[in-house]
């Protein structure tokens, strides 16, 4: 009798789980089941349609260190299958893919359908059975093979479940967190889920002035002693948005606070580093420099010279400072003030912006599983990878990445009798 394994969820790391899988036990009979029409959902819309797969960075220990939640945990599978495996297997199965400046890599034909693509040319050359537009409602541990109840379908008996129904963020695409009971009734728990990599909403309402305004890079963090947010810092891209601020040092931020309270009568107090190269003592001489240069200038336009236009009016009314003075009267208080707040823009955040978060922190409690091969330790012939464990990254790649290569495991260790 072939052994048979239910695959719960063909996102990334299902979809791998199910290619290693056949790969290293041609003869089970493998099932993806997924609520979805389609495979990888989200993959597809990842990485704004161009797909992110993984990371450029190359050395592992790096690799890990993107990881607030589970990088340790990690450590096997990154090894086993690593940034640059997961490159050279896209590659290999017809999928090219180019690195980044930012090495963030995606496919060089900028579509998450091609990453998709691999796993349906794979699977429509073999015989795994995709189960689509099934949800599964309930997993039951009978002596050692496992039933899996579907809606409005008759139940399937397996060897080995691996399960991969993802996070709960963008529920839109199907990851809902139904995983997370499945896993509870055969005996798991589950950690403090929360929302991560997400927008946050100031207090202030003057990004709205500058609302679409990005700074390439800049430098951001919690204010005074926070306990161990204190030294807690983020770098690279910033946008100002309508209701606060976006982009990747945002992300990062947003991740690093996944579990902290925060809300409009008990704002979380950050400063942002608009000129984290420059120090204050270098920009007040260059703008005194200017200053003297053109003392008949208004002060907006002194301004303008360092930061957008718009940034500047926002400056002077914070600290209300008359724009339009001419700059040989401005004083050195002020000049002072405005250089400050350059390098310290107060900001309080008040929320994250709810439901468009990219990934869920926590999940599965890594302590019972198996990190070199995603066997739980309390239910055997069941495996998890993906999101649905308590592994979250920041924005570069490194979600999909940890998805594959738990997948990778899962699909390796599984396809042993
Ligand atoms: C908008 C957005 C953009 C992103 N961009 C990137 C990026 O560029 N790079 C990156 O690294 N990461 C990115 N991420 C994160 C990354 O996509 C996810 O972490 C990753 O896809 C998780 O993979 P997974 O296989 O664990 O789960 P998912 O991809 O969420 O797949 C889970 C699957 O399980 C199915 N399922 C759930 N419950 C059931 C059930 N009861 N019955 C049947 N099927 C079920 C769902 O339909 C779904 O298809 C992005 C996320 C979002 C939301």
């Amino acid at each position: 009798m072939p052994m048979k394994v239910a695959i719960i969820g063909g996102g990334a790391a299902g979809l791998m789980s199910a290619a290693i899988l056949l790969e290293a036990a041609p003869k089970a009979e493998i099932f993806i089941i997924d609520k979805n029409d389609g495979l990888g959902k989200k993959v597809i819309i990842s990485g704004g349609g161009r797909c992110n797969v993984t990371t450029g960075i190359q050395d592992i220990k790096v690799v890990l260190t993107k990881y607030p939640r589970g990088g340790k945990f990690l450590t096997s599978a990154m090894h086993k299958f690593s940034p640059s495996d997961v490159y050279q297997w896209f590659e290999s199965h017809g999928v090219p893919l180019k690195i980044e400046a930012d090495s963030r890599v995606f496919p060089r034909s900028n579509d998450g359908h091609d990453v998709v693509g691999v796993f349906e040319k794979l699977f429509k050359k073999s015989d795994v059975k995709l189960v689509l537009n099934t949800q599964v409602i309930n997993i039951k541990k009978i002596g050692k093979s496992f039933e899996v109840e579907l809606k409005d379908e008759p139940p399937l008996l397996v060897d080995k479940v691996i399960l991969t129904t993802g996070g709960q963020a963008y529920r839109q695409t199907g990851s809902t967190g139904d995983g997370y009971a499945f896993a509870t009734s055969l005996g798991h728990t589950i950690t403090e889920l929360a929302p991560s990599l997400s927008a946050l909403f100031t207090q202030e309402t003057w990004p709205a002035k500058i609302a679409g305004l990005s700074f390439q890079s800049v430098s951001l963090g919690p204010e005074g002693r926070l306990g161990r947010l204190g030294r807690l810092r983020t770098s690279g891209p910033i946008l100002f948005t309508h209701k606060g601020i976006s982009g990747p040092a945002v992300f990062a931020l947003s991740s690093l606070i996944a579990f902290e309270k925060f809300d409009a009568k008990h704002p979380l107090e950050i400063v942002v580093d608009l000129l984290p190269d420059k120090k204050v003592s270098d920009l007040t001489s260059s703008i005194e420099a200017i200053k003297l240069a053109n003392p008949r200038k208004s002060w907006l336009n002194i301004l303008a010279e360092f930061v957008p236009k718009s940034l500047a009016e926002v400056i002077c009314l914070e600290l209300k400072i008359d724009g339009e003075k001419k700059s040989h009267d401005v004083s050195k208080k002020d000049l002072a003030r405005c250089m400050d707040w350059l390098k310290g823009v107060p900001l309080h955040i008040i929320s994250r912006s709810a439901g468009d978060e990219f990934v869920t922190a926590g999940g599965v409690n890594l302590k019972e599983v198996d990190p070199t091969t995603m066997q739980s330790k309390i239910c055997p012939g069941l495996y998890f990878a993906g999101e649905i464990l308590d592994i979250d990254g920041f924005t570069g790649g490194f979600n999909l990445q940890a998805s594959w290569a738990t997948g990778h495991l899962a699909g390796t260790s599984a396809s042993h009798h």
